[in-house]
């Protein structure tokens, strides 16, 4: 079964071809600037040149075209017809409450998607572009839609209600809904698997730290709680995003700065978090560098993320009553050995122990933890696009 991957942004759009039998990614690619000037696609195929198209693509629409066109191309593409793709697999960003699990696309499964831009008003609409354009494109192909919230549906109302007056939730479903589903679902079903835990008591905290970051508390398999709330604004600092701060704040510099709604939440997703502290850059290679090198404001922003991911660690242990397994993941999970021994240089009483030899590997699947830690700490590499295949397989089979 080959399946194809598709994620939308709001000028983006990213897509893998993978053969589900052969186990292997056929290619891969990254449409930007849709719907601006200097649209560039990027496509790569295992054995192949990378290719770069730059042609004005207009919309979401003619982005998948464009894809689509590219995947069959006699010199660069890795298929005879689309007639061999199986199914599409999309993510969604916001599925409320209404999605559990992934969908297969239906009109009534659109419907509620669109119900949920309210939610997610930059992402949701991006998604429903894709879902509709390879409607278009490949009629008669199953689409599914895999929701970034949908792994922390388990939520007990403890976790998702805020202390705002209940009417907030039932009139408006102002609630904490969680995102980067798909990659704590990959991640715990993996360190489930490594550490040989399969349906057994086991207490996880899965740690997805990228440019946005958030950490899972997942009990037996499910999660119970997550840093992302309503947005993904909630939580940990993040490249650019400020986490969770005083909600007078935003009164506070509305008032001081003059700034308009939509100059606020610039200010908060877009200037803030290690960039913001820092004031050197929203990588945190940049930062990391600035800080050995004596940037003061550089070493703060890279102290203020590794103590905000310890604290959230610390309640997450507190709330399962113990934790057997920390996995960290995504861009910074996966590569700062020296973010992940900061972060677990307080935990020792938890039972980690981290052997820095081990920390040192990059890429693999792998326990960093000395023999005889109580608490494994391991590192999985996520993969969102795989989830999401595995998802999409599984629906279309039934
Ligand atoms: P992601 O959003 O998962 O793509 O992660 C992006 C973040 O990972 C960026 O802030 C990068 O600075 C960080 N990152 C990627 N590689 C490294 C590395 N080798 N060391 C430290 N941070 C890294």
């Amino acid at each position: 079964m080959k399946i194809l991957v598709v994620n939308c942004g709001s000028s983006s759009l990213k897509y893998q071809l993978l053969d589900m039998d052969a186990k292997t990614e056929l290619a891969k690619g990254l449409l930007e600037r849709i719907g601006i000037e200097g649209s560039e696609l990027t496509h790569e195929a295992p054995g192949k040149d990378k290719t770069k198209l730059k042609n004005y693509v207009a919309n979401h629409t003619e982005g998948i075209r464009l894809v689509l066109d590219t995947l069959v191309h006699p010199a660069y593409g890795v298929l005879k017809s689309m007639k061999e793709v199986d199914a599409v697999g999309h993510r969604v960003v916001h599925g409320g409450a209404k999605f559990t699990e992934s969908a297969l696309v239906t009109e009534e499964v659109m419907k509620a998607i669109e119900d949920c831009i309210v939610f997610g008003p930059l992402h949701n609409p991006a998604n429903i572009a894709g879902i509709r354009a390879c409607q278009e494109l490949m009629p008669g192909v199953p689409q599914v839609a895999v929701f970034d919230t949908a792994f922390h549906q388990t939520m007990p109302p403890e976790s998702f209600v805020y202390a705002l007056p209940y009417e907030a939730y039932e009139k408006h479903g102002i609630r904490r809904y969680g995102f980067h589903g798909t990659s704590h679902c990959y991640v715990s079903r993996r360190a489930e698997e490594f550490l040989n835990k399969k349906g057994q008591d086991f207490k996880l905290i899965t740690c997805h730290l990228g440019n946005g970051a958030s950490l899972a508390a997942i009990l037996n398999g499910k999660c119970i709680d997550t840093s992302m709330g309503l947005t993904p604004l909630e939580g940990l600092v993040m490249g650019t995003r400020c986490g969770s701060i005083d909600p007078d704040i935003v009164d506070f510099l509305i008032d001081k700065e003059g700034f308009t709604t939509d100059q606020m939440k610039d200010y908060m997703n877009k200037q803030s978090g290690i960039l913001g502290i820092s004031g050197v850059s929203s990588d945190f290679r940049d930062v990391e560098e600035a800080a050995q090198a004596g940037n003061e404001r550089a070493k703060l922003a890279w102290n203020i993320f590794a103590h905000k991911v310890r604290k959230y660690i610390g309640a997450y242990a507190a709330i399962m009553g113990g934790v057997d397994a920390i996995v960290f993941t995504a861009g910074l999970g996966e590569n700062s050995s020296s973010m992940r021994l900061e972060i677990c240089k307080t935990l020792g009483f938890l039972g980690v122990s981290i052997d820095p030899e081990k920390n040192k590997k990059r890429g693999l699947e792998n326990d960093i933890s000395t023999d005889d830690a109580k608490c494994r700490v391991i590192v999985i590499p996520t993969n969102e696009e795989l989830m999401i295949a595995l998802d999409t397989q599984e629906i279309v089979a039934k």
